[in-house]
């Protein structure tokens, strides 16, 4: 193939040649070869197609992908059939100016074009489509492509759910060696395209997402984050793999970013990559078929995972939730890094070695407040626990012996009393979830000290509101660093250099 690396593949949906061709520009560096989307093209472009090679200077694919297929391309099969024909047609002799292959789907069959292809070497990426599902009999989906030995057969599925990604996973290794692109779409399908060399596939497909070159396919990634995020060109497919587990809010995490940048510049042959799913059972059954070494674990997994777990951390036990996982001989071992990563961010933010003498309001009692409350006690503060279930507050409040209350104004004057240091652990005013602030009813005099778990956005209505106030605030980023900074020495056996995380 192209690079001796794993190639990347940029498709490109501009409506112009020129649009597509200065995006190319903009990302040759992590490109190997591209994908020109003629479906996407304005119709006036549609006949000028034949010049993209040569100008792009790469390797390229043609699609003119059908609506039905997941594309753009609305008119009928005669223009479909007239605008690939043209577009592969007075090819040069010189190989490097005419399209290095064609995607043509499995019901598309013109034996002038493929004879064409064949004279002129351009290589047939024969395809098929499921944009919902995968099929039930994923092997006749797969011969139904191979009708050539010289094509490329590409199935490209979309998985609803974690359990159908290990259907379709199983389902890839045991197929015989031979060229060919396999791939789930969507957010499910993630992995796959992630760990595309691992699926046996000769690239990945990665697309931009702005309003210019929107994404080519769901799930797709933009080709310098498939590099640079992801190791795409740095990583083998035996270098140990790591998963980032919980729901689909994952793919948004900074996890995968922060383990990979560190696993890179401290040279460990190792990639960390969301797999979501909606049940635990779905995702242990992932981490096995990709043979992972160890997974971080976030929401809604971190109290569900405890069953499945051969050994449990006092942490763990004390805490009730698992955020780490680590391959062992006899399953896996599970550890929680929260509460140590909290520990390390807030004395930081606070100059002080231990929370002795200092009252607290603790606000939220969900899985990540357990480990701050845990934290808390064995430093010494006194605390109360406020949450909008009061009954929750309670329980984890009574663990260590401490107060609670309800999260309302009800609790102005217990706050006031607890207020060296107020502690936000609830999911409200995270990017993506409900906004709000959940101290709404409290008025800040400004010598209070404010820790916001959440990180994204860096600043929520609280800590505007507590700044303006005049009070010190911090949000949850180096608590997030700190923590996968643990995950780092239970997998790799020591602890990171300090300034990698
Ligand atoms: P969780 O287990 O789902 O708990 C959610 C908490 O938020 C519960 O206390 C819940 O109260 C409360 N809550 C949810 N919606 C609310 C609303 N509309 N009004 C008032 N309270 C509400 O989640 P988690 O794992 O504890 O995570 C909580 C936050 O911490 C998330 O934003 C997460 O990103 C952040 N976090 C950050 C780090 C870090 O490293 N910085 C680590 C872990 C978590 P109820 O009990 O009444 O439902």
């Amino acid at each position: 193939m192209i690079a001796d690396s794993f190639p990347v593949c940029l498709c490109l949906t501009g409506k112009t040649l020129a649009a597509n061709l200065a995006a190319l520009d903009e990302h040759r560096q992590y490109v190997d070869l591209v994908e020109l989307r003629a479906d996407c093209l304005d119709p006036s472009e549609k006949f000028l197609i034949r010049s993209f090679p040569e100008k792009a200077g790469l390797p390229c694919i043609l699609t003119v992908r059908r609506k039905s297929d997941g594309g753009c391309f609305v008119d009928g099969e005669g223009v479909r059939l007239v605008m690939i024909a043209k577009a592969l047609s007075f090819a040069s002799s010189d190989a490097r100016a005419n399209f290095a292959y064609a995607d043509l789907e499995s019901d598309f069959h013109m034996a002038t074009i493929e004879d064409a292809c064949r004279t002129f070497g351009t290589r047939i990426i024969r395809s098929v489509h499921y944009t919902e599902g995968i099929p039930q009999d994923l092997d006749a989906a797969y011969e139904a492509l191979i009708q050539e030995d010289d094509e490329i057969p590409k199935l490209a599925v979309r998985p609803r759910s974690a359990a159908e990604l290990s259907r379709l996973v199983a389902w890839a290794s045991g197929l015989p060696k031979r060229d060919r692109l396999i791939l789930g779409m969507g957010d499910y399908g993630f992995p796959s395209r992630i760990l595309a060399s691992r699926m046996g596939s000769l690239f990945c497909y990665t697309s931009l997402d702005n309003a210019d070159m929107p994404l080519a396919a769901p799930g797709q990634t933009s080709p310098e984050s498939f590099v640079e995020t992801y190791r795409g060109r740095d990583t083998k497919v035996d270098s140990d793999l790591y998963a980032l587990l919980g729901d689909r809010s994952i793919l948004s995490s900074l996890s995968p970013s922060l383990h990979n940048t560190a696993f890179r510049s401290l040279k460990k042959d190792a990639l960390l990559v969301p797999m979501p799913s909606e049940t635990i059972e779905e995702a242990l059954e992932n981490l096995g078929l990709f043979n992972v070494k160890g997974a971080a674990i976030t929401v809604p997994h971190k109290e569900a995972v405890l069953p499945y777990l051969s050994f449990q951390s006092t942490d763990v036990q004390r805490i009730g939730a698992c955020n780490t996982l680590v391959a062992r001989e006899g399953g896996w071992a599970g550890y929680n890094t929260d509460a140590d990563g909290f520990e390390r961010s807030v004395l930081e933010f606070l100059e002080r070695e231990d929370f002795k003498g200092m009252k607290v309001t603790l606000i939220g009692a969900g899985g990540a407040a357990k480990s701050v409350a845990l934290s808390l006690f064995r430093r010494g503060a006194e605390c109360v626990v406020l949450n909008r279930t009061i009954s929750t507050a309670r329980a984890l409040a009574r663990k260590y012996g401490f107060i609670w209350g309800p999260l309302d104004d009800r609790a102005i004057e217990v706050v006031t009393r607890y207020s060296d240091l107020i502690v936000q652990a609830t999911s409200l005013g995270m990017k993506g979830g409900i906004d709000g602030d959940p101290l709404e009813f409290y008025e800040f005099d400004g010598h209070e000290k404010v820790y916001d778990l959440i990180y994204k956005p860096s600043k929520t209505a609280l800590l505007v509101r507590a700044e303006e106030a005049g009070c010190r605030t911090a949000n949850g980023y180096t608590m997030l660093r700190y923590q996968a900074a643990g995950q780092y020495k239970l997998w790799m056996g020591e602890l990171p250099p300090s300034g990698h995380y």
